[in-house]
């Protein structure tokens, strides 16, 4: 693809976006975060020269290895895959803008504890298994709301900012609607929270309209 030829695709994507958030509200405003663990620094220079300035990593050492390259760039660094804790201070050091996955109480005190060694705090988002899949990371939609509350009680160094989750890994849209529908409703009942982040390549439209405000786009926006 060309350099115009790449423009036009976001652009047509941005329209999807457009028109799916369009169809909740006036109001209703989505951030695309750019999935880019598919791709390296010179498809996210592209990318950013087109506009985009939120990334999002799903492997630690891709983060620190993405920052360091795109140090001249001032991008906004998304974690989005599942944190080991053993991770943490690698994470850290990236200063991310959103961590997307909190998935134990374990992992919340752990980041707590060591963003209180640093001096540091963090916004987060707590991850909601809400199609109950096995391959899956995340609290269960039955467990979530009391997870969040401690952790919002107990962690003070975490900025909880909502909830993150992963659509079914089906075919049905009947079934991707509801784990989305399930992720909305709890959010609703989040005080405080402003981000809902849910919905990928394959199932953004649907979870824009269930009333994601963050997508996290990768293979759509990084065409081979
Ligand atoms: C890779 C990834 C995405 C983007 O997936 P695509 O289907 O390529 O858009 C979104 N969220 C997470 C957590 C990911 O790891």
């Amino acid at each position: 693809m060309t350099s115009l030829e790449y423009k036009l695709h976001f652009d047509r994507i941005v329209e999807r976006i457009e028109k799916a958030r369009l169809r909740v509200n006036d109001h209703h405003i989505v951030k695309i975060v750019a999935a880019s663990k598919y791709v390296d620094s010179e498809a996210i220079r592209a990318l950013y020269a087109i506009g985009q300035r939120a990334f999002g990593e799903n492997k630690v050492q891709d983060l620190v290895a993405k920052t360091e390259a795109l140090d001249d760039l001032p991008i906004e660094w998304h974690f989005i895959g599942t944190l080991q804790k053993n991770k943490i201070n690698h994470l850290l050091s990236c200063n991310p803008h959103l961590l997307h996955s909190i998935d134990s109480i374990e992992l919340a005190h752990a980041l707590n504890e060591r963003l209180e060694r640093d001096g540091k705090t963090l916004r987060a988002l707590v991850q909601v298994n809400s199609a109950r899949e096995e391959s899956k990371s995340g609290f269960t939609p039955e467990e979530f709301s009391d997870k969040y509350a401690q952790i919002a009680q107990e962690c003070p160094r975490l900025h909880l900012q909502g909830i993150m989750s992963i659509g079914a890994y089906v075919d049905d849209p009947a079934v991707i609607r509801k784990s989305f529908e399930t992720t909305r409703h709890l959010f609703e009942t989040l005080p405080n929270a402003t981000v809902c982040s849910m919905g990928m390549s394959g199932d953004f439209e649907l979870a824009i309209e269930c009333g994601s405000n963050m997508v996290r786009l990768g293979s759509l926006l990084f065409p081979r």
